[in-house]
């Protein structure tokens, strides 16, 4: 059996590496390393994919939610409901800008935000609300979209670990995440499911002013070199790792459909299991596995870590994402952050646990960690 890797980009590498080779010696040939032919031909690549109609490309995840906020002109003070289960990149750029994060529950079956939560959390002072799509499943867009428009509330997807995925709406349409709210951002960080070599960012949005106003936020506050606006960053995509995202790009929805039957695969084998519960899957979103996490349902102390000692015993990896939510994390503190009392996401805190999922698992390996996990739990 090869060695199971947690995401495993050599494979991917050697099946692709003439196509890639090939680009990345072009870019260099051309020396054009900022901002090089490549790197529209991705964001125009991207845009026709998610079927919006701006791509802002930058420098990586968190830039790209940084510049989003940075673009809607919110005033030191405002609040940002984000939930306090997610990446720590979301809610540090709210603070980073002297926002206020108001953290929310998250929903105990899909770990996305919870709907009720948010509600209650609107206040006057509530400017804008960010979904994190976590794990590659799609937040219940359909209901905040809807809170967004009655409060007049500004929405950011943080669609990181979910781009490629669709979320389908009552009345029948279909959209793709990050592609719905005032903003969408991602992260090309090389593990993502849309993954680049390197560091990578980009930025989505259907309104023509925003734009230009996160074109300019991103170059330095300019649209005229040397002629400065507002207040901006140096945040930009390399071209190289533009020439790359655009032949991976080529292949995305084939990973997804591999990861999502390892998915399957994984599943099937912890079916109607007492205490392993497989992601949930809602009806509303077609999910992109950049995750497979599970939750352990036991209140029994240390079981979650005597699994994950088990596992890496036997040479299987695997992750705790993530092992302390925003409102117990120290930098919080001066925000308010510890005064929060949310046990649903202390609870999923406590039991989640990732395993490997990417398109290059085999039915050996799949086999061999299901096998592992179910003789450890049974
Ligand atoms: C990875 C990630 C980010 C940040 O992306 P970087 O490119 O690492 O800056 C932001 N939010 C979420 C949910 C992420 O998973």
């Amino acid at each position: 059996m090869r060695a199971i890797q947690m995401v495993d980009l050599k494979s991917e590498y050697q099946r692709l590496k003439t196509e890639i080779d090939t680009a990345v010696i072009d870019v260099i040939e051309s020396a054009a390393f900022i901002n090089g032919k490549p790197v529209q031909e991705f964001s125009n690549a991207l845009a026709a994919y998610l079927n919006v109609k701006h791509v802002i490309p930058c420098a990586n995840g968190t830039d790209a939610l940084q510049i989003a906020m940075m673009a809607l002109n919110l005033q030191p003070g405002d609040e940002v409901i984000t939930p306090s289960f997610t990446y720590i990149a979301t809610t540090e750029v709210v603070a980073l800008l002297r926002l206020k994060p108001v953290f929310v529950e998250v929903d105990k079956r899909n770990f996305n935000i919870d709907i009720d939560s948010l509600r209650k959390a609107i206040t006057p002072k509530t400017k804008a609300i960010v979904p994190v799509h976590l794990y590659g499943q799609s937040c219940d867009m359909e209901a905040i979209m809807q809170i967004a428009n009655e409060h007049n509330l500004f929405v950011i997807e943080d669609n990181a670990q979910s781009i490629g995925g669709d979320f389908y709406f009552k009345d029948g349409a279909v959209k793709k995440t990050g592609a719905i709210g005032t903003i969408g951002t991602t992260s090309f960080y090389p593990a993502k499911n849309l993954g680049a070599y390197g560091d990578g960012g980009a930025i989505f949005t259907n309104d023509d002013a925003l734009a230009q106003q996160l074109t300019m936020i991103a170059n330095h506050g300019q649209s005229k070199r040397y002629y400065h606006e507002v207040v901006g960053c140096n945040s930009r995509l390399d071209t190289i790792q533009a020439a790359i995202l655009n032949i991976r790009l080529k292949y995305l929805d084939a990973n997804i459909n591999a990861r999502t039957k390892a998915a399957d695969n994984y599943d099937a084998a912890f079916n109607d299991h007492a205490i392993i519960k497989s992601p949930f899957r809602a009806k509303n979103n077609k999910h992109v596995f950049h995750q497979y996490t599970l939750i352990l349902d036991s209140d029994k102390a240390g079981l979650r870590e005597e699994l994950s000692t088990h596992l890496s015993g036997k040479k299987i990896p695997n992750m705790i994402y993530y092992p302390v939510p925003g409102h117990r994390q120290k930098m919080f503190e001066s925000f308010g952050g510890l005064q929060y009392d949310l046990p649903v996401t202390d609870w999923l805190t406590e039991r989640v646990i990732s395993l490997p999922i990417h398109p290059e698992l085999d039915e050996e390996q799949l086999n061999y960690i299901t096998t592992s996990i179910l003789e450890f739990l049974q």
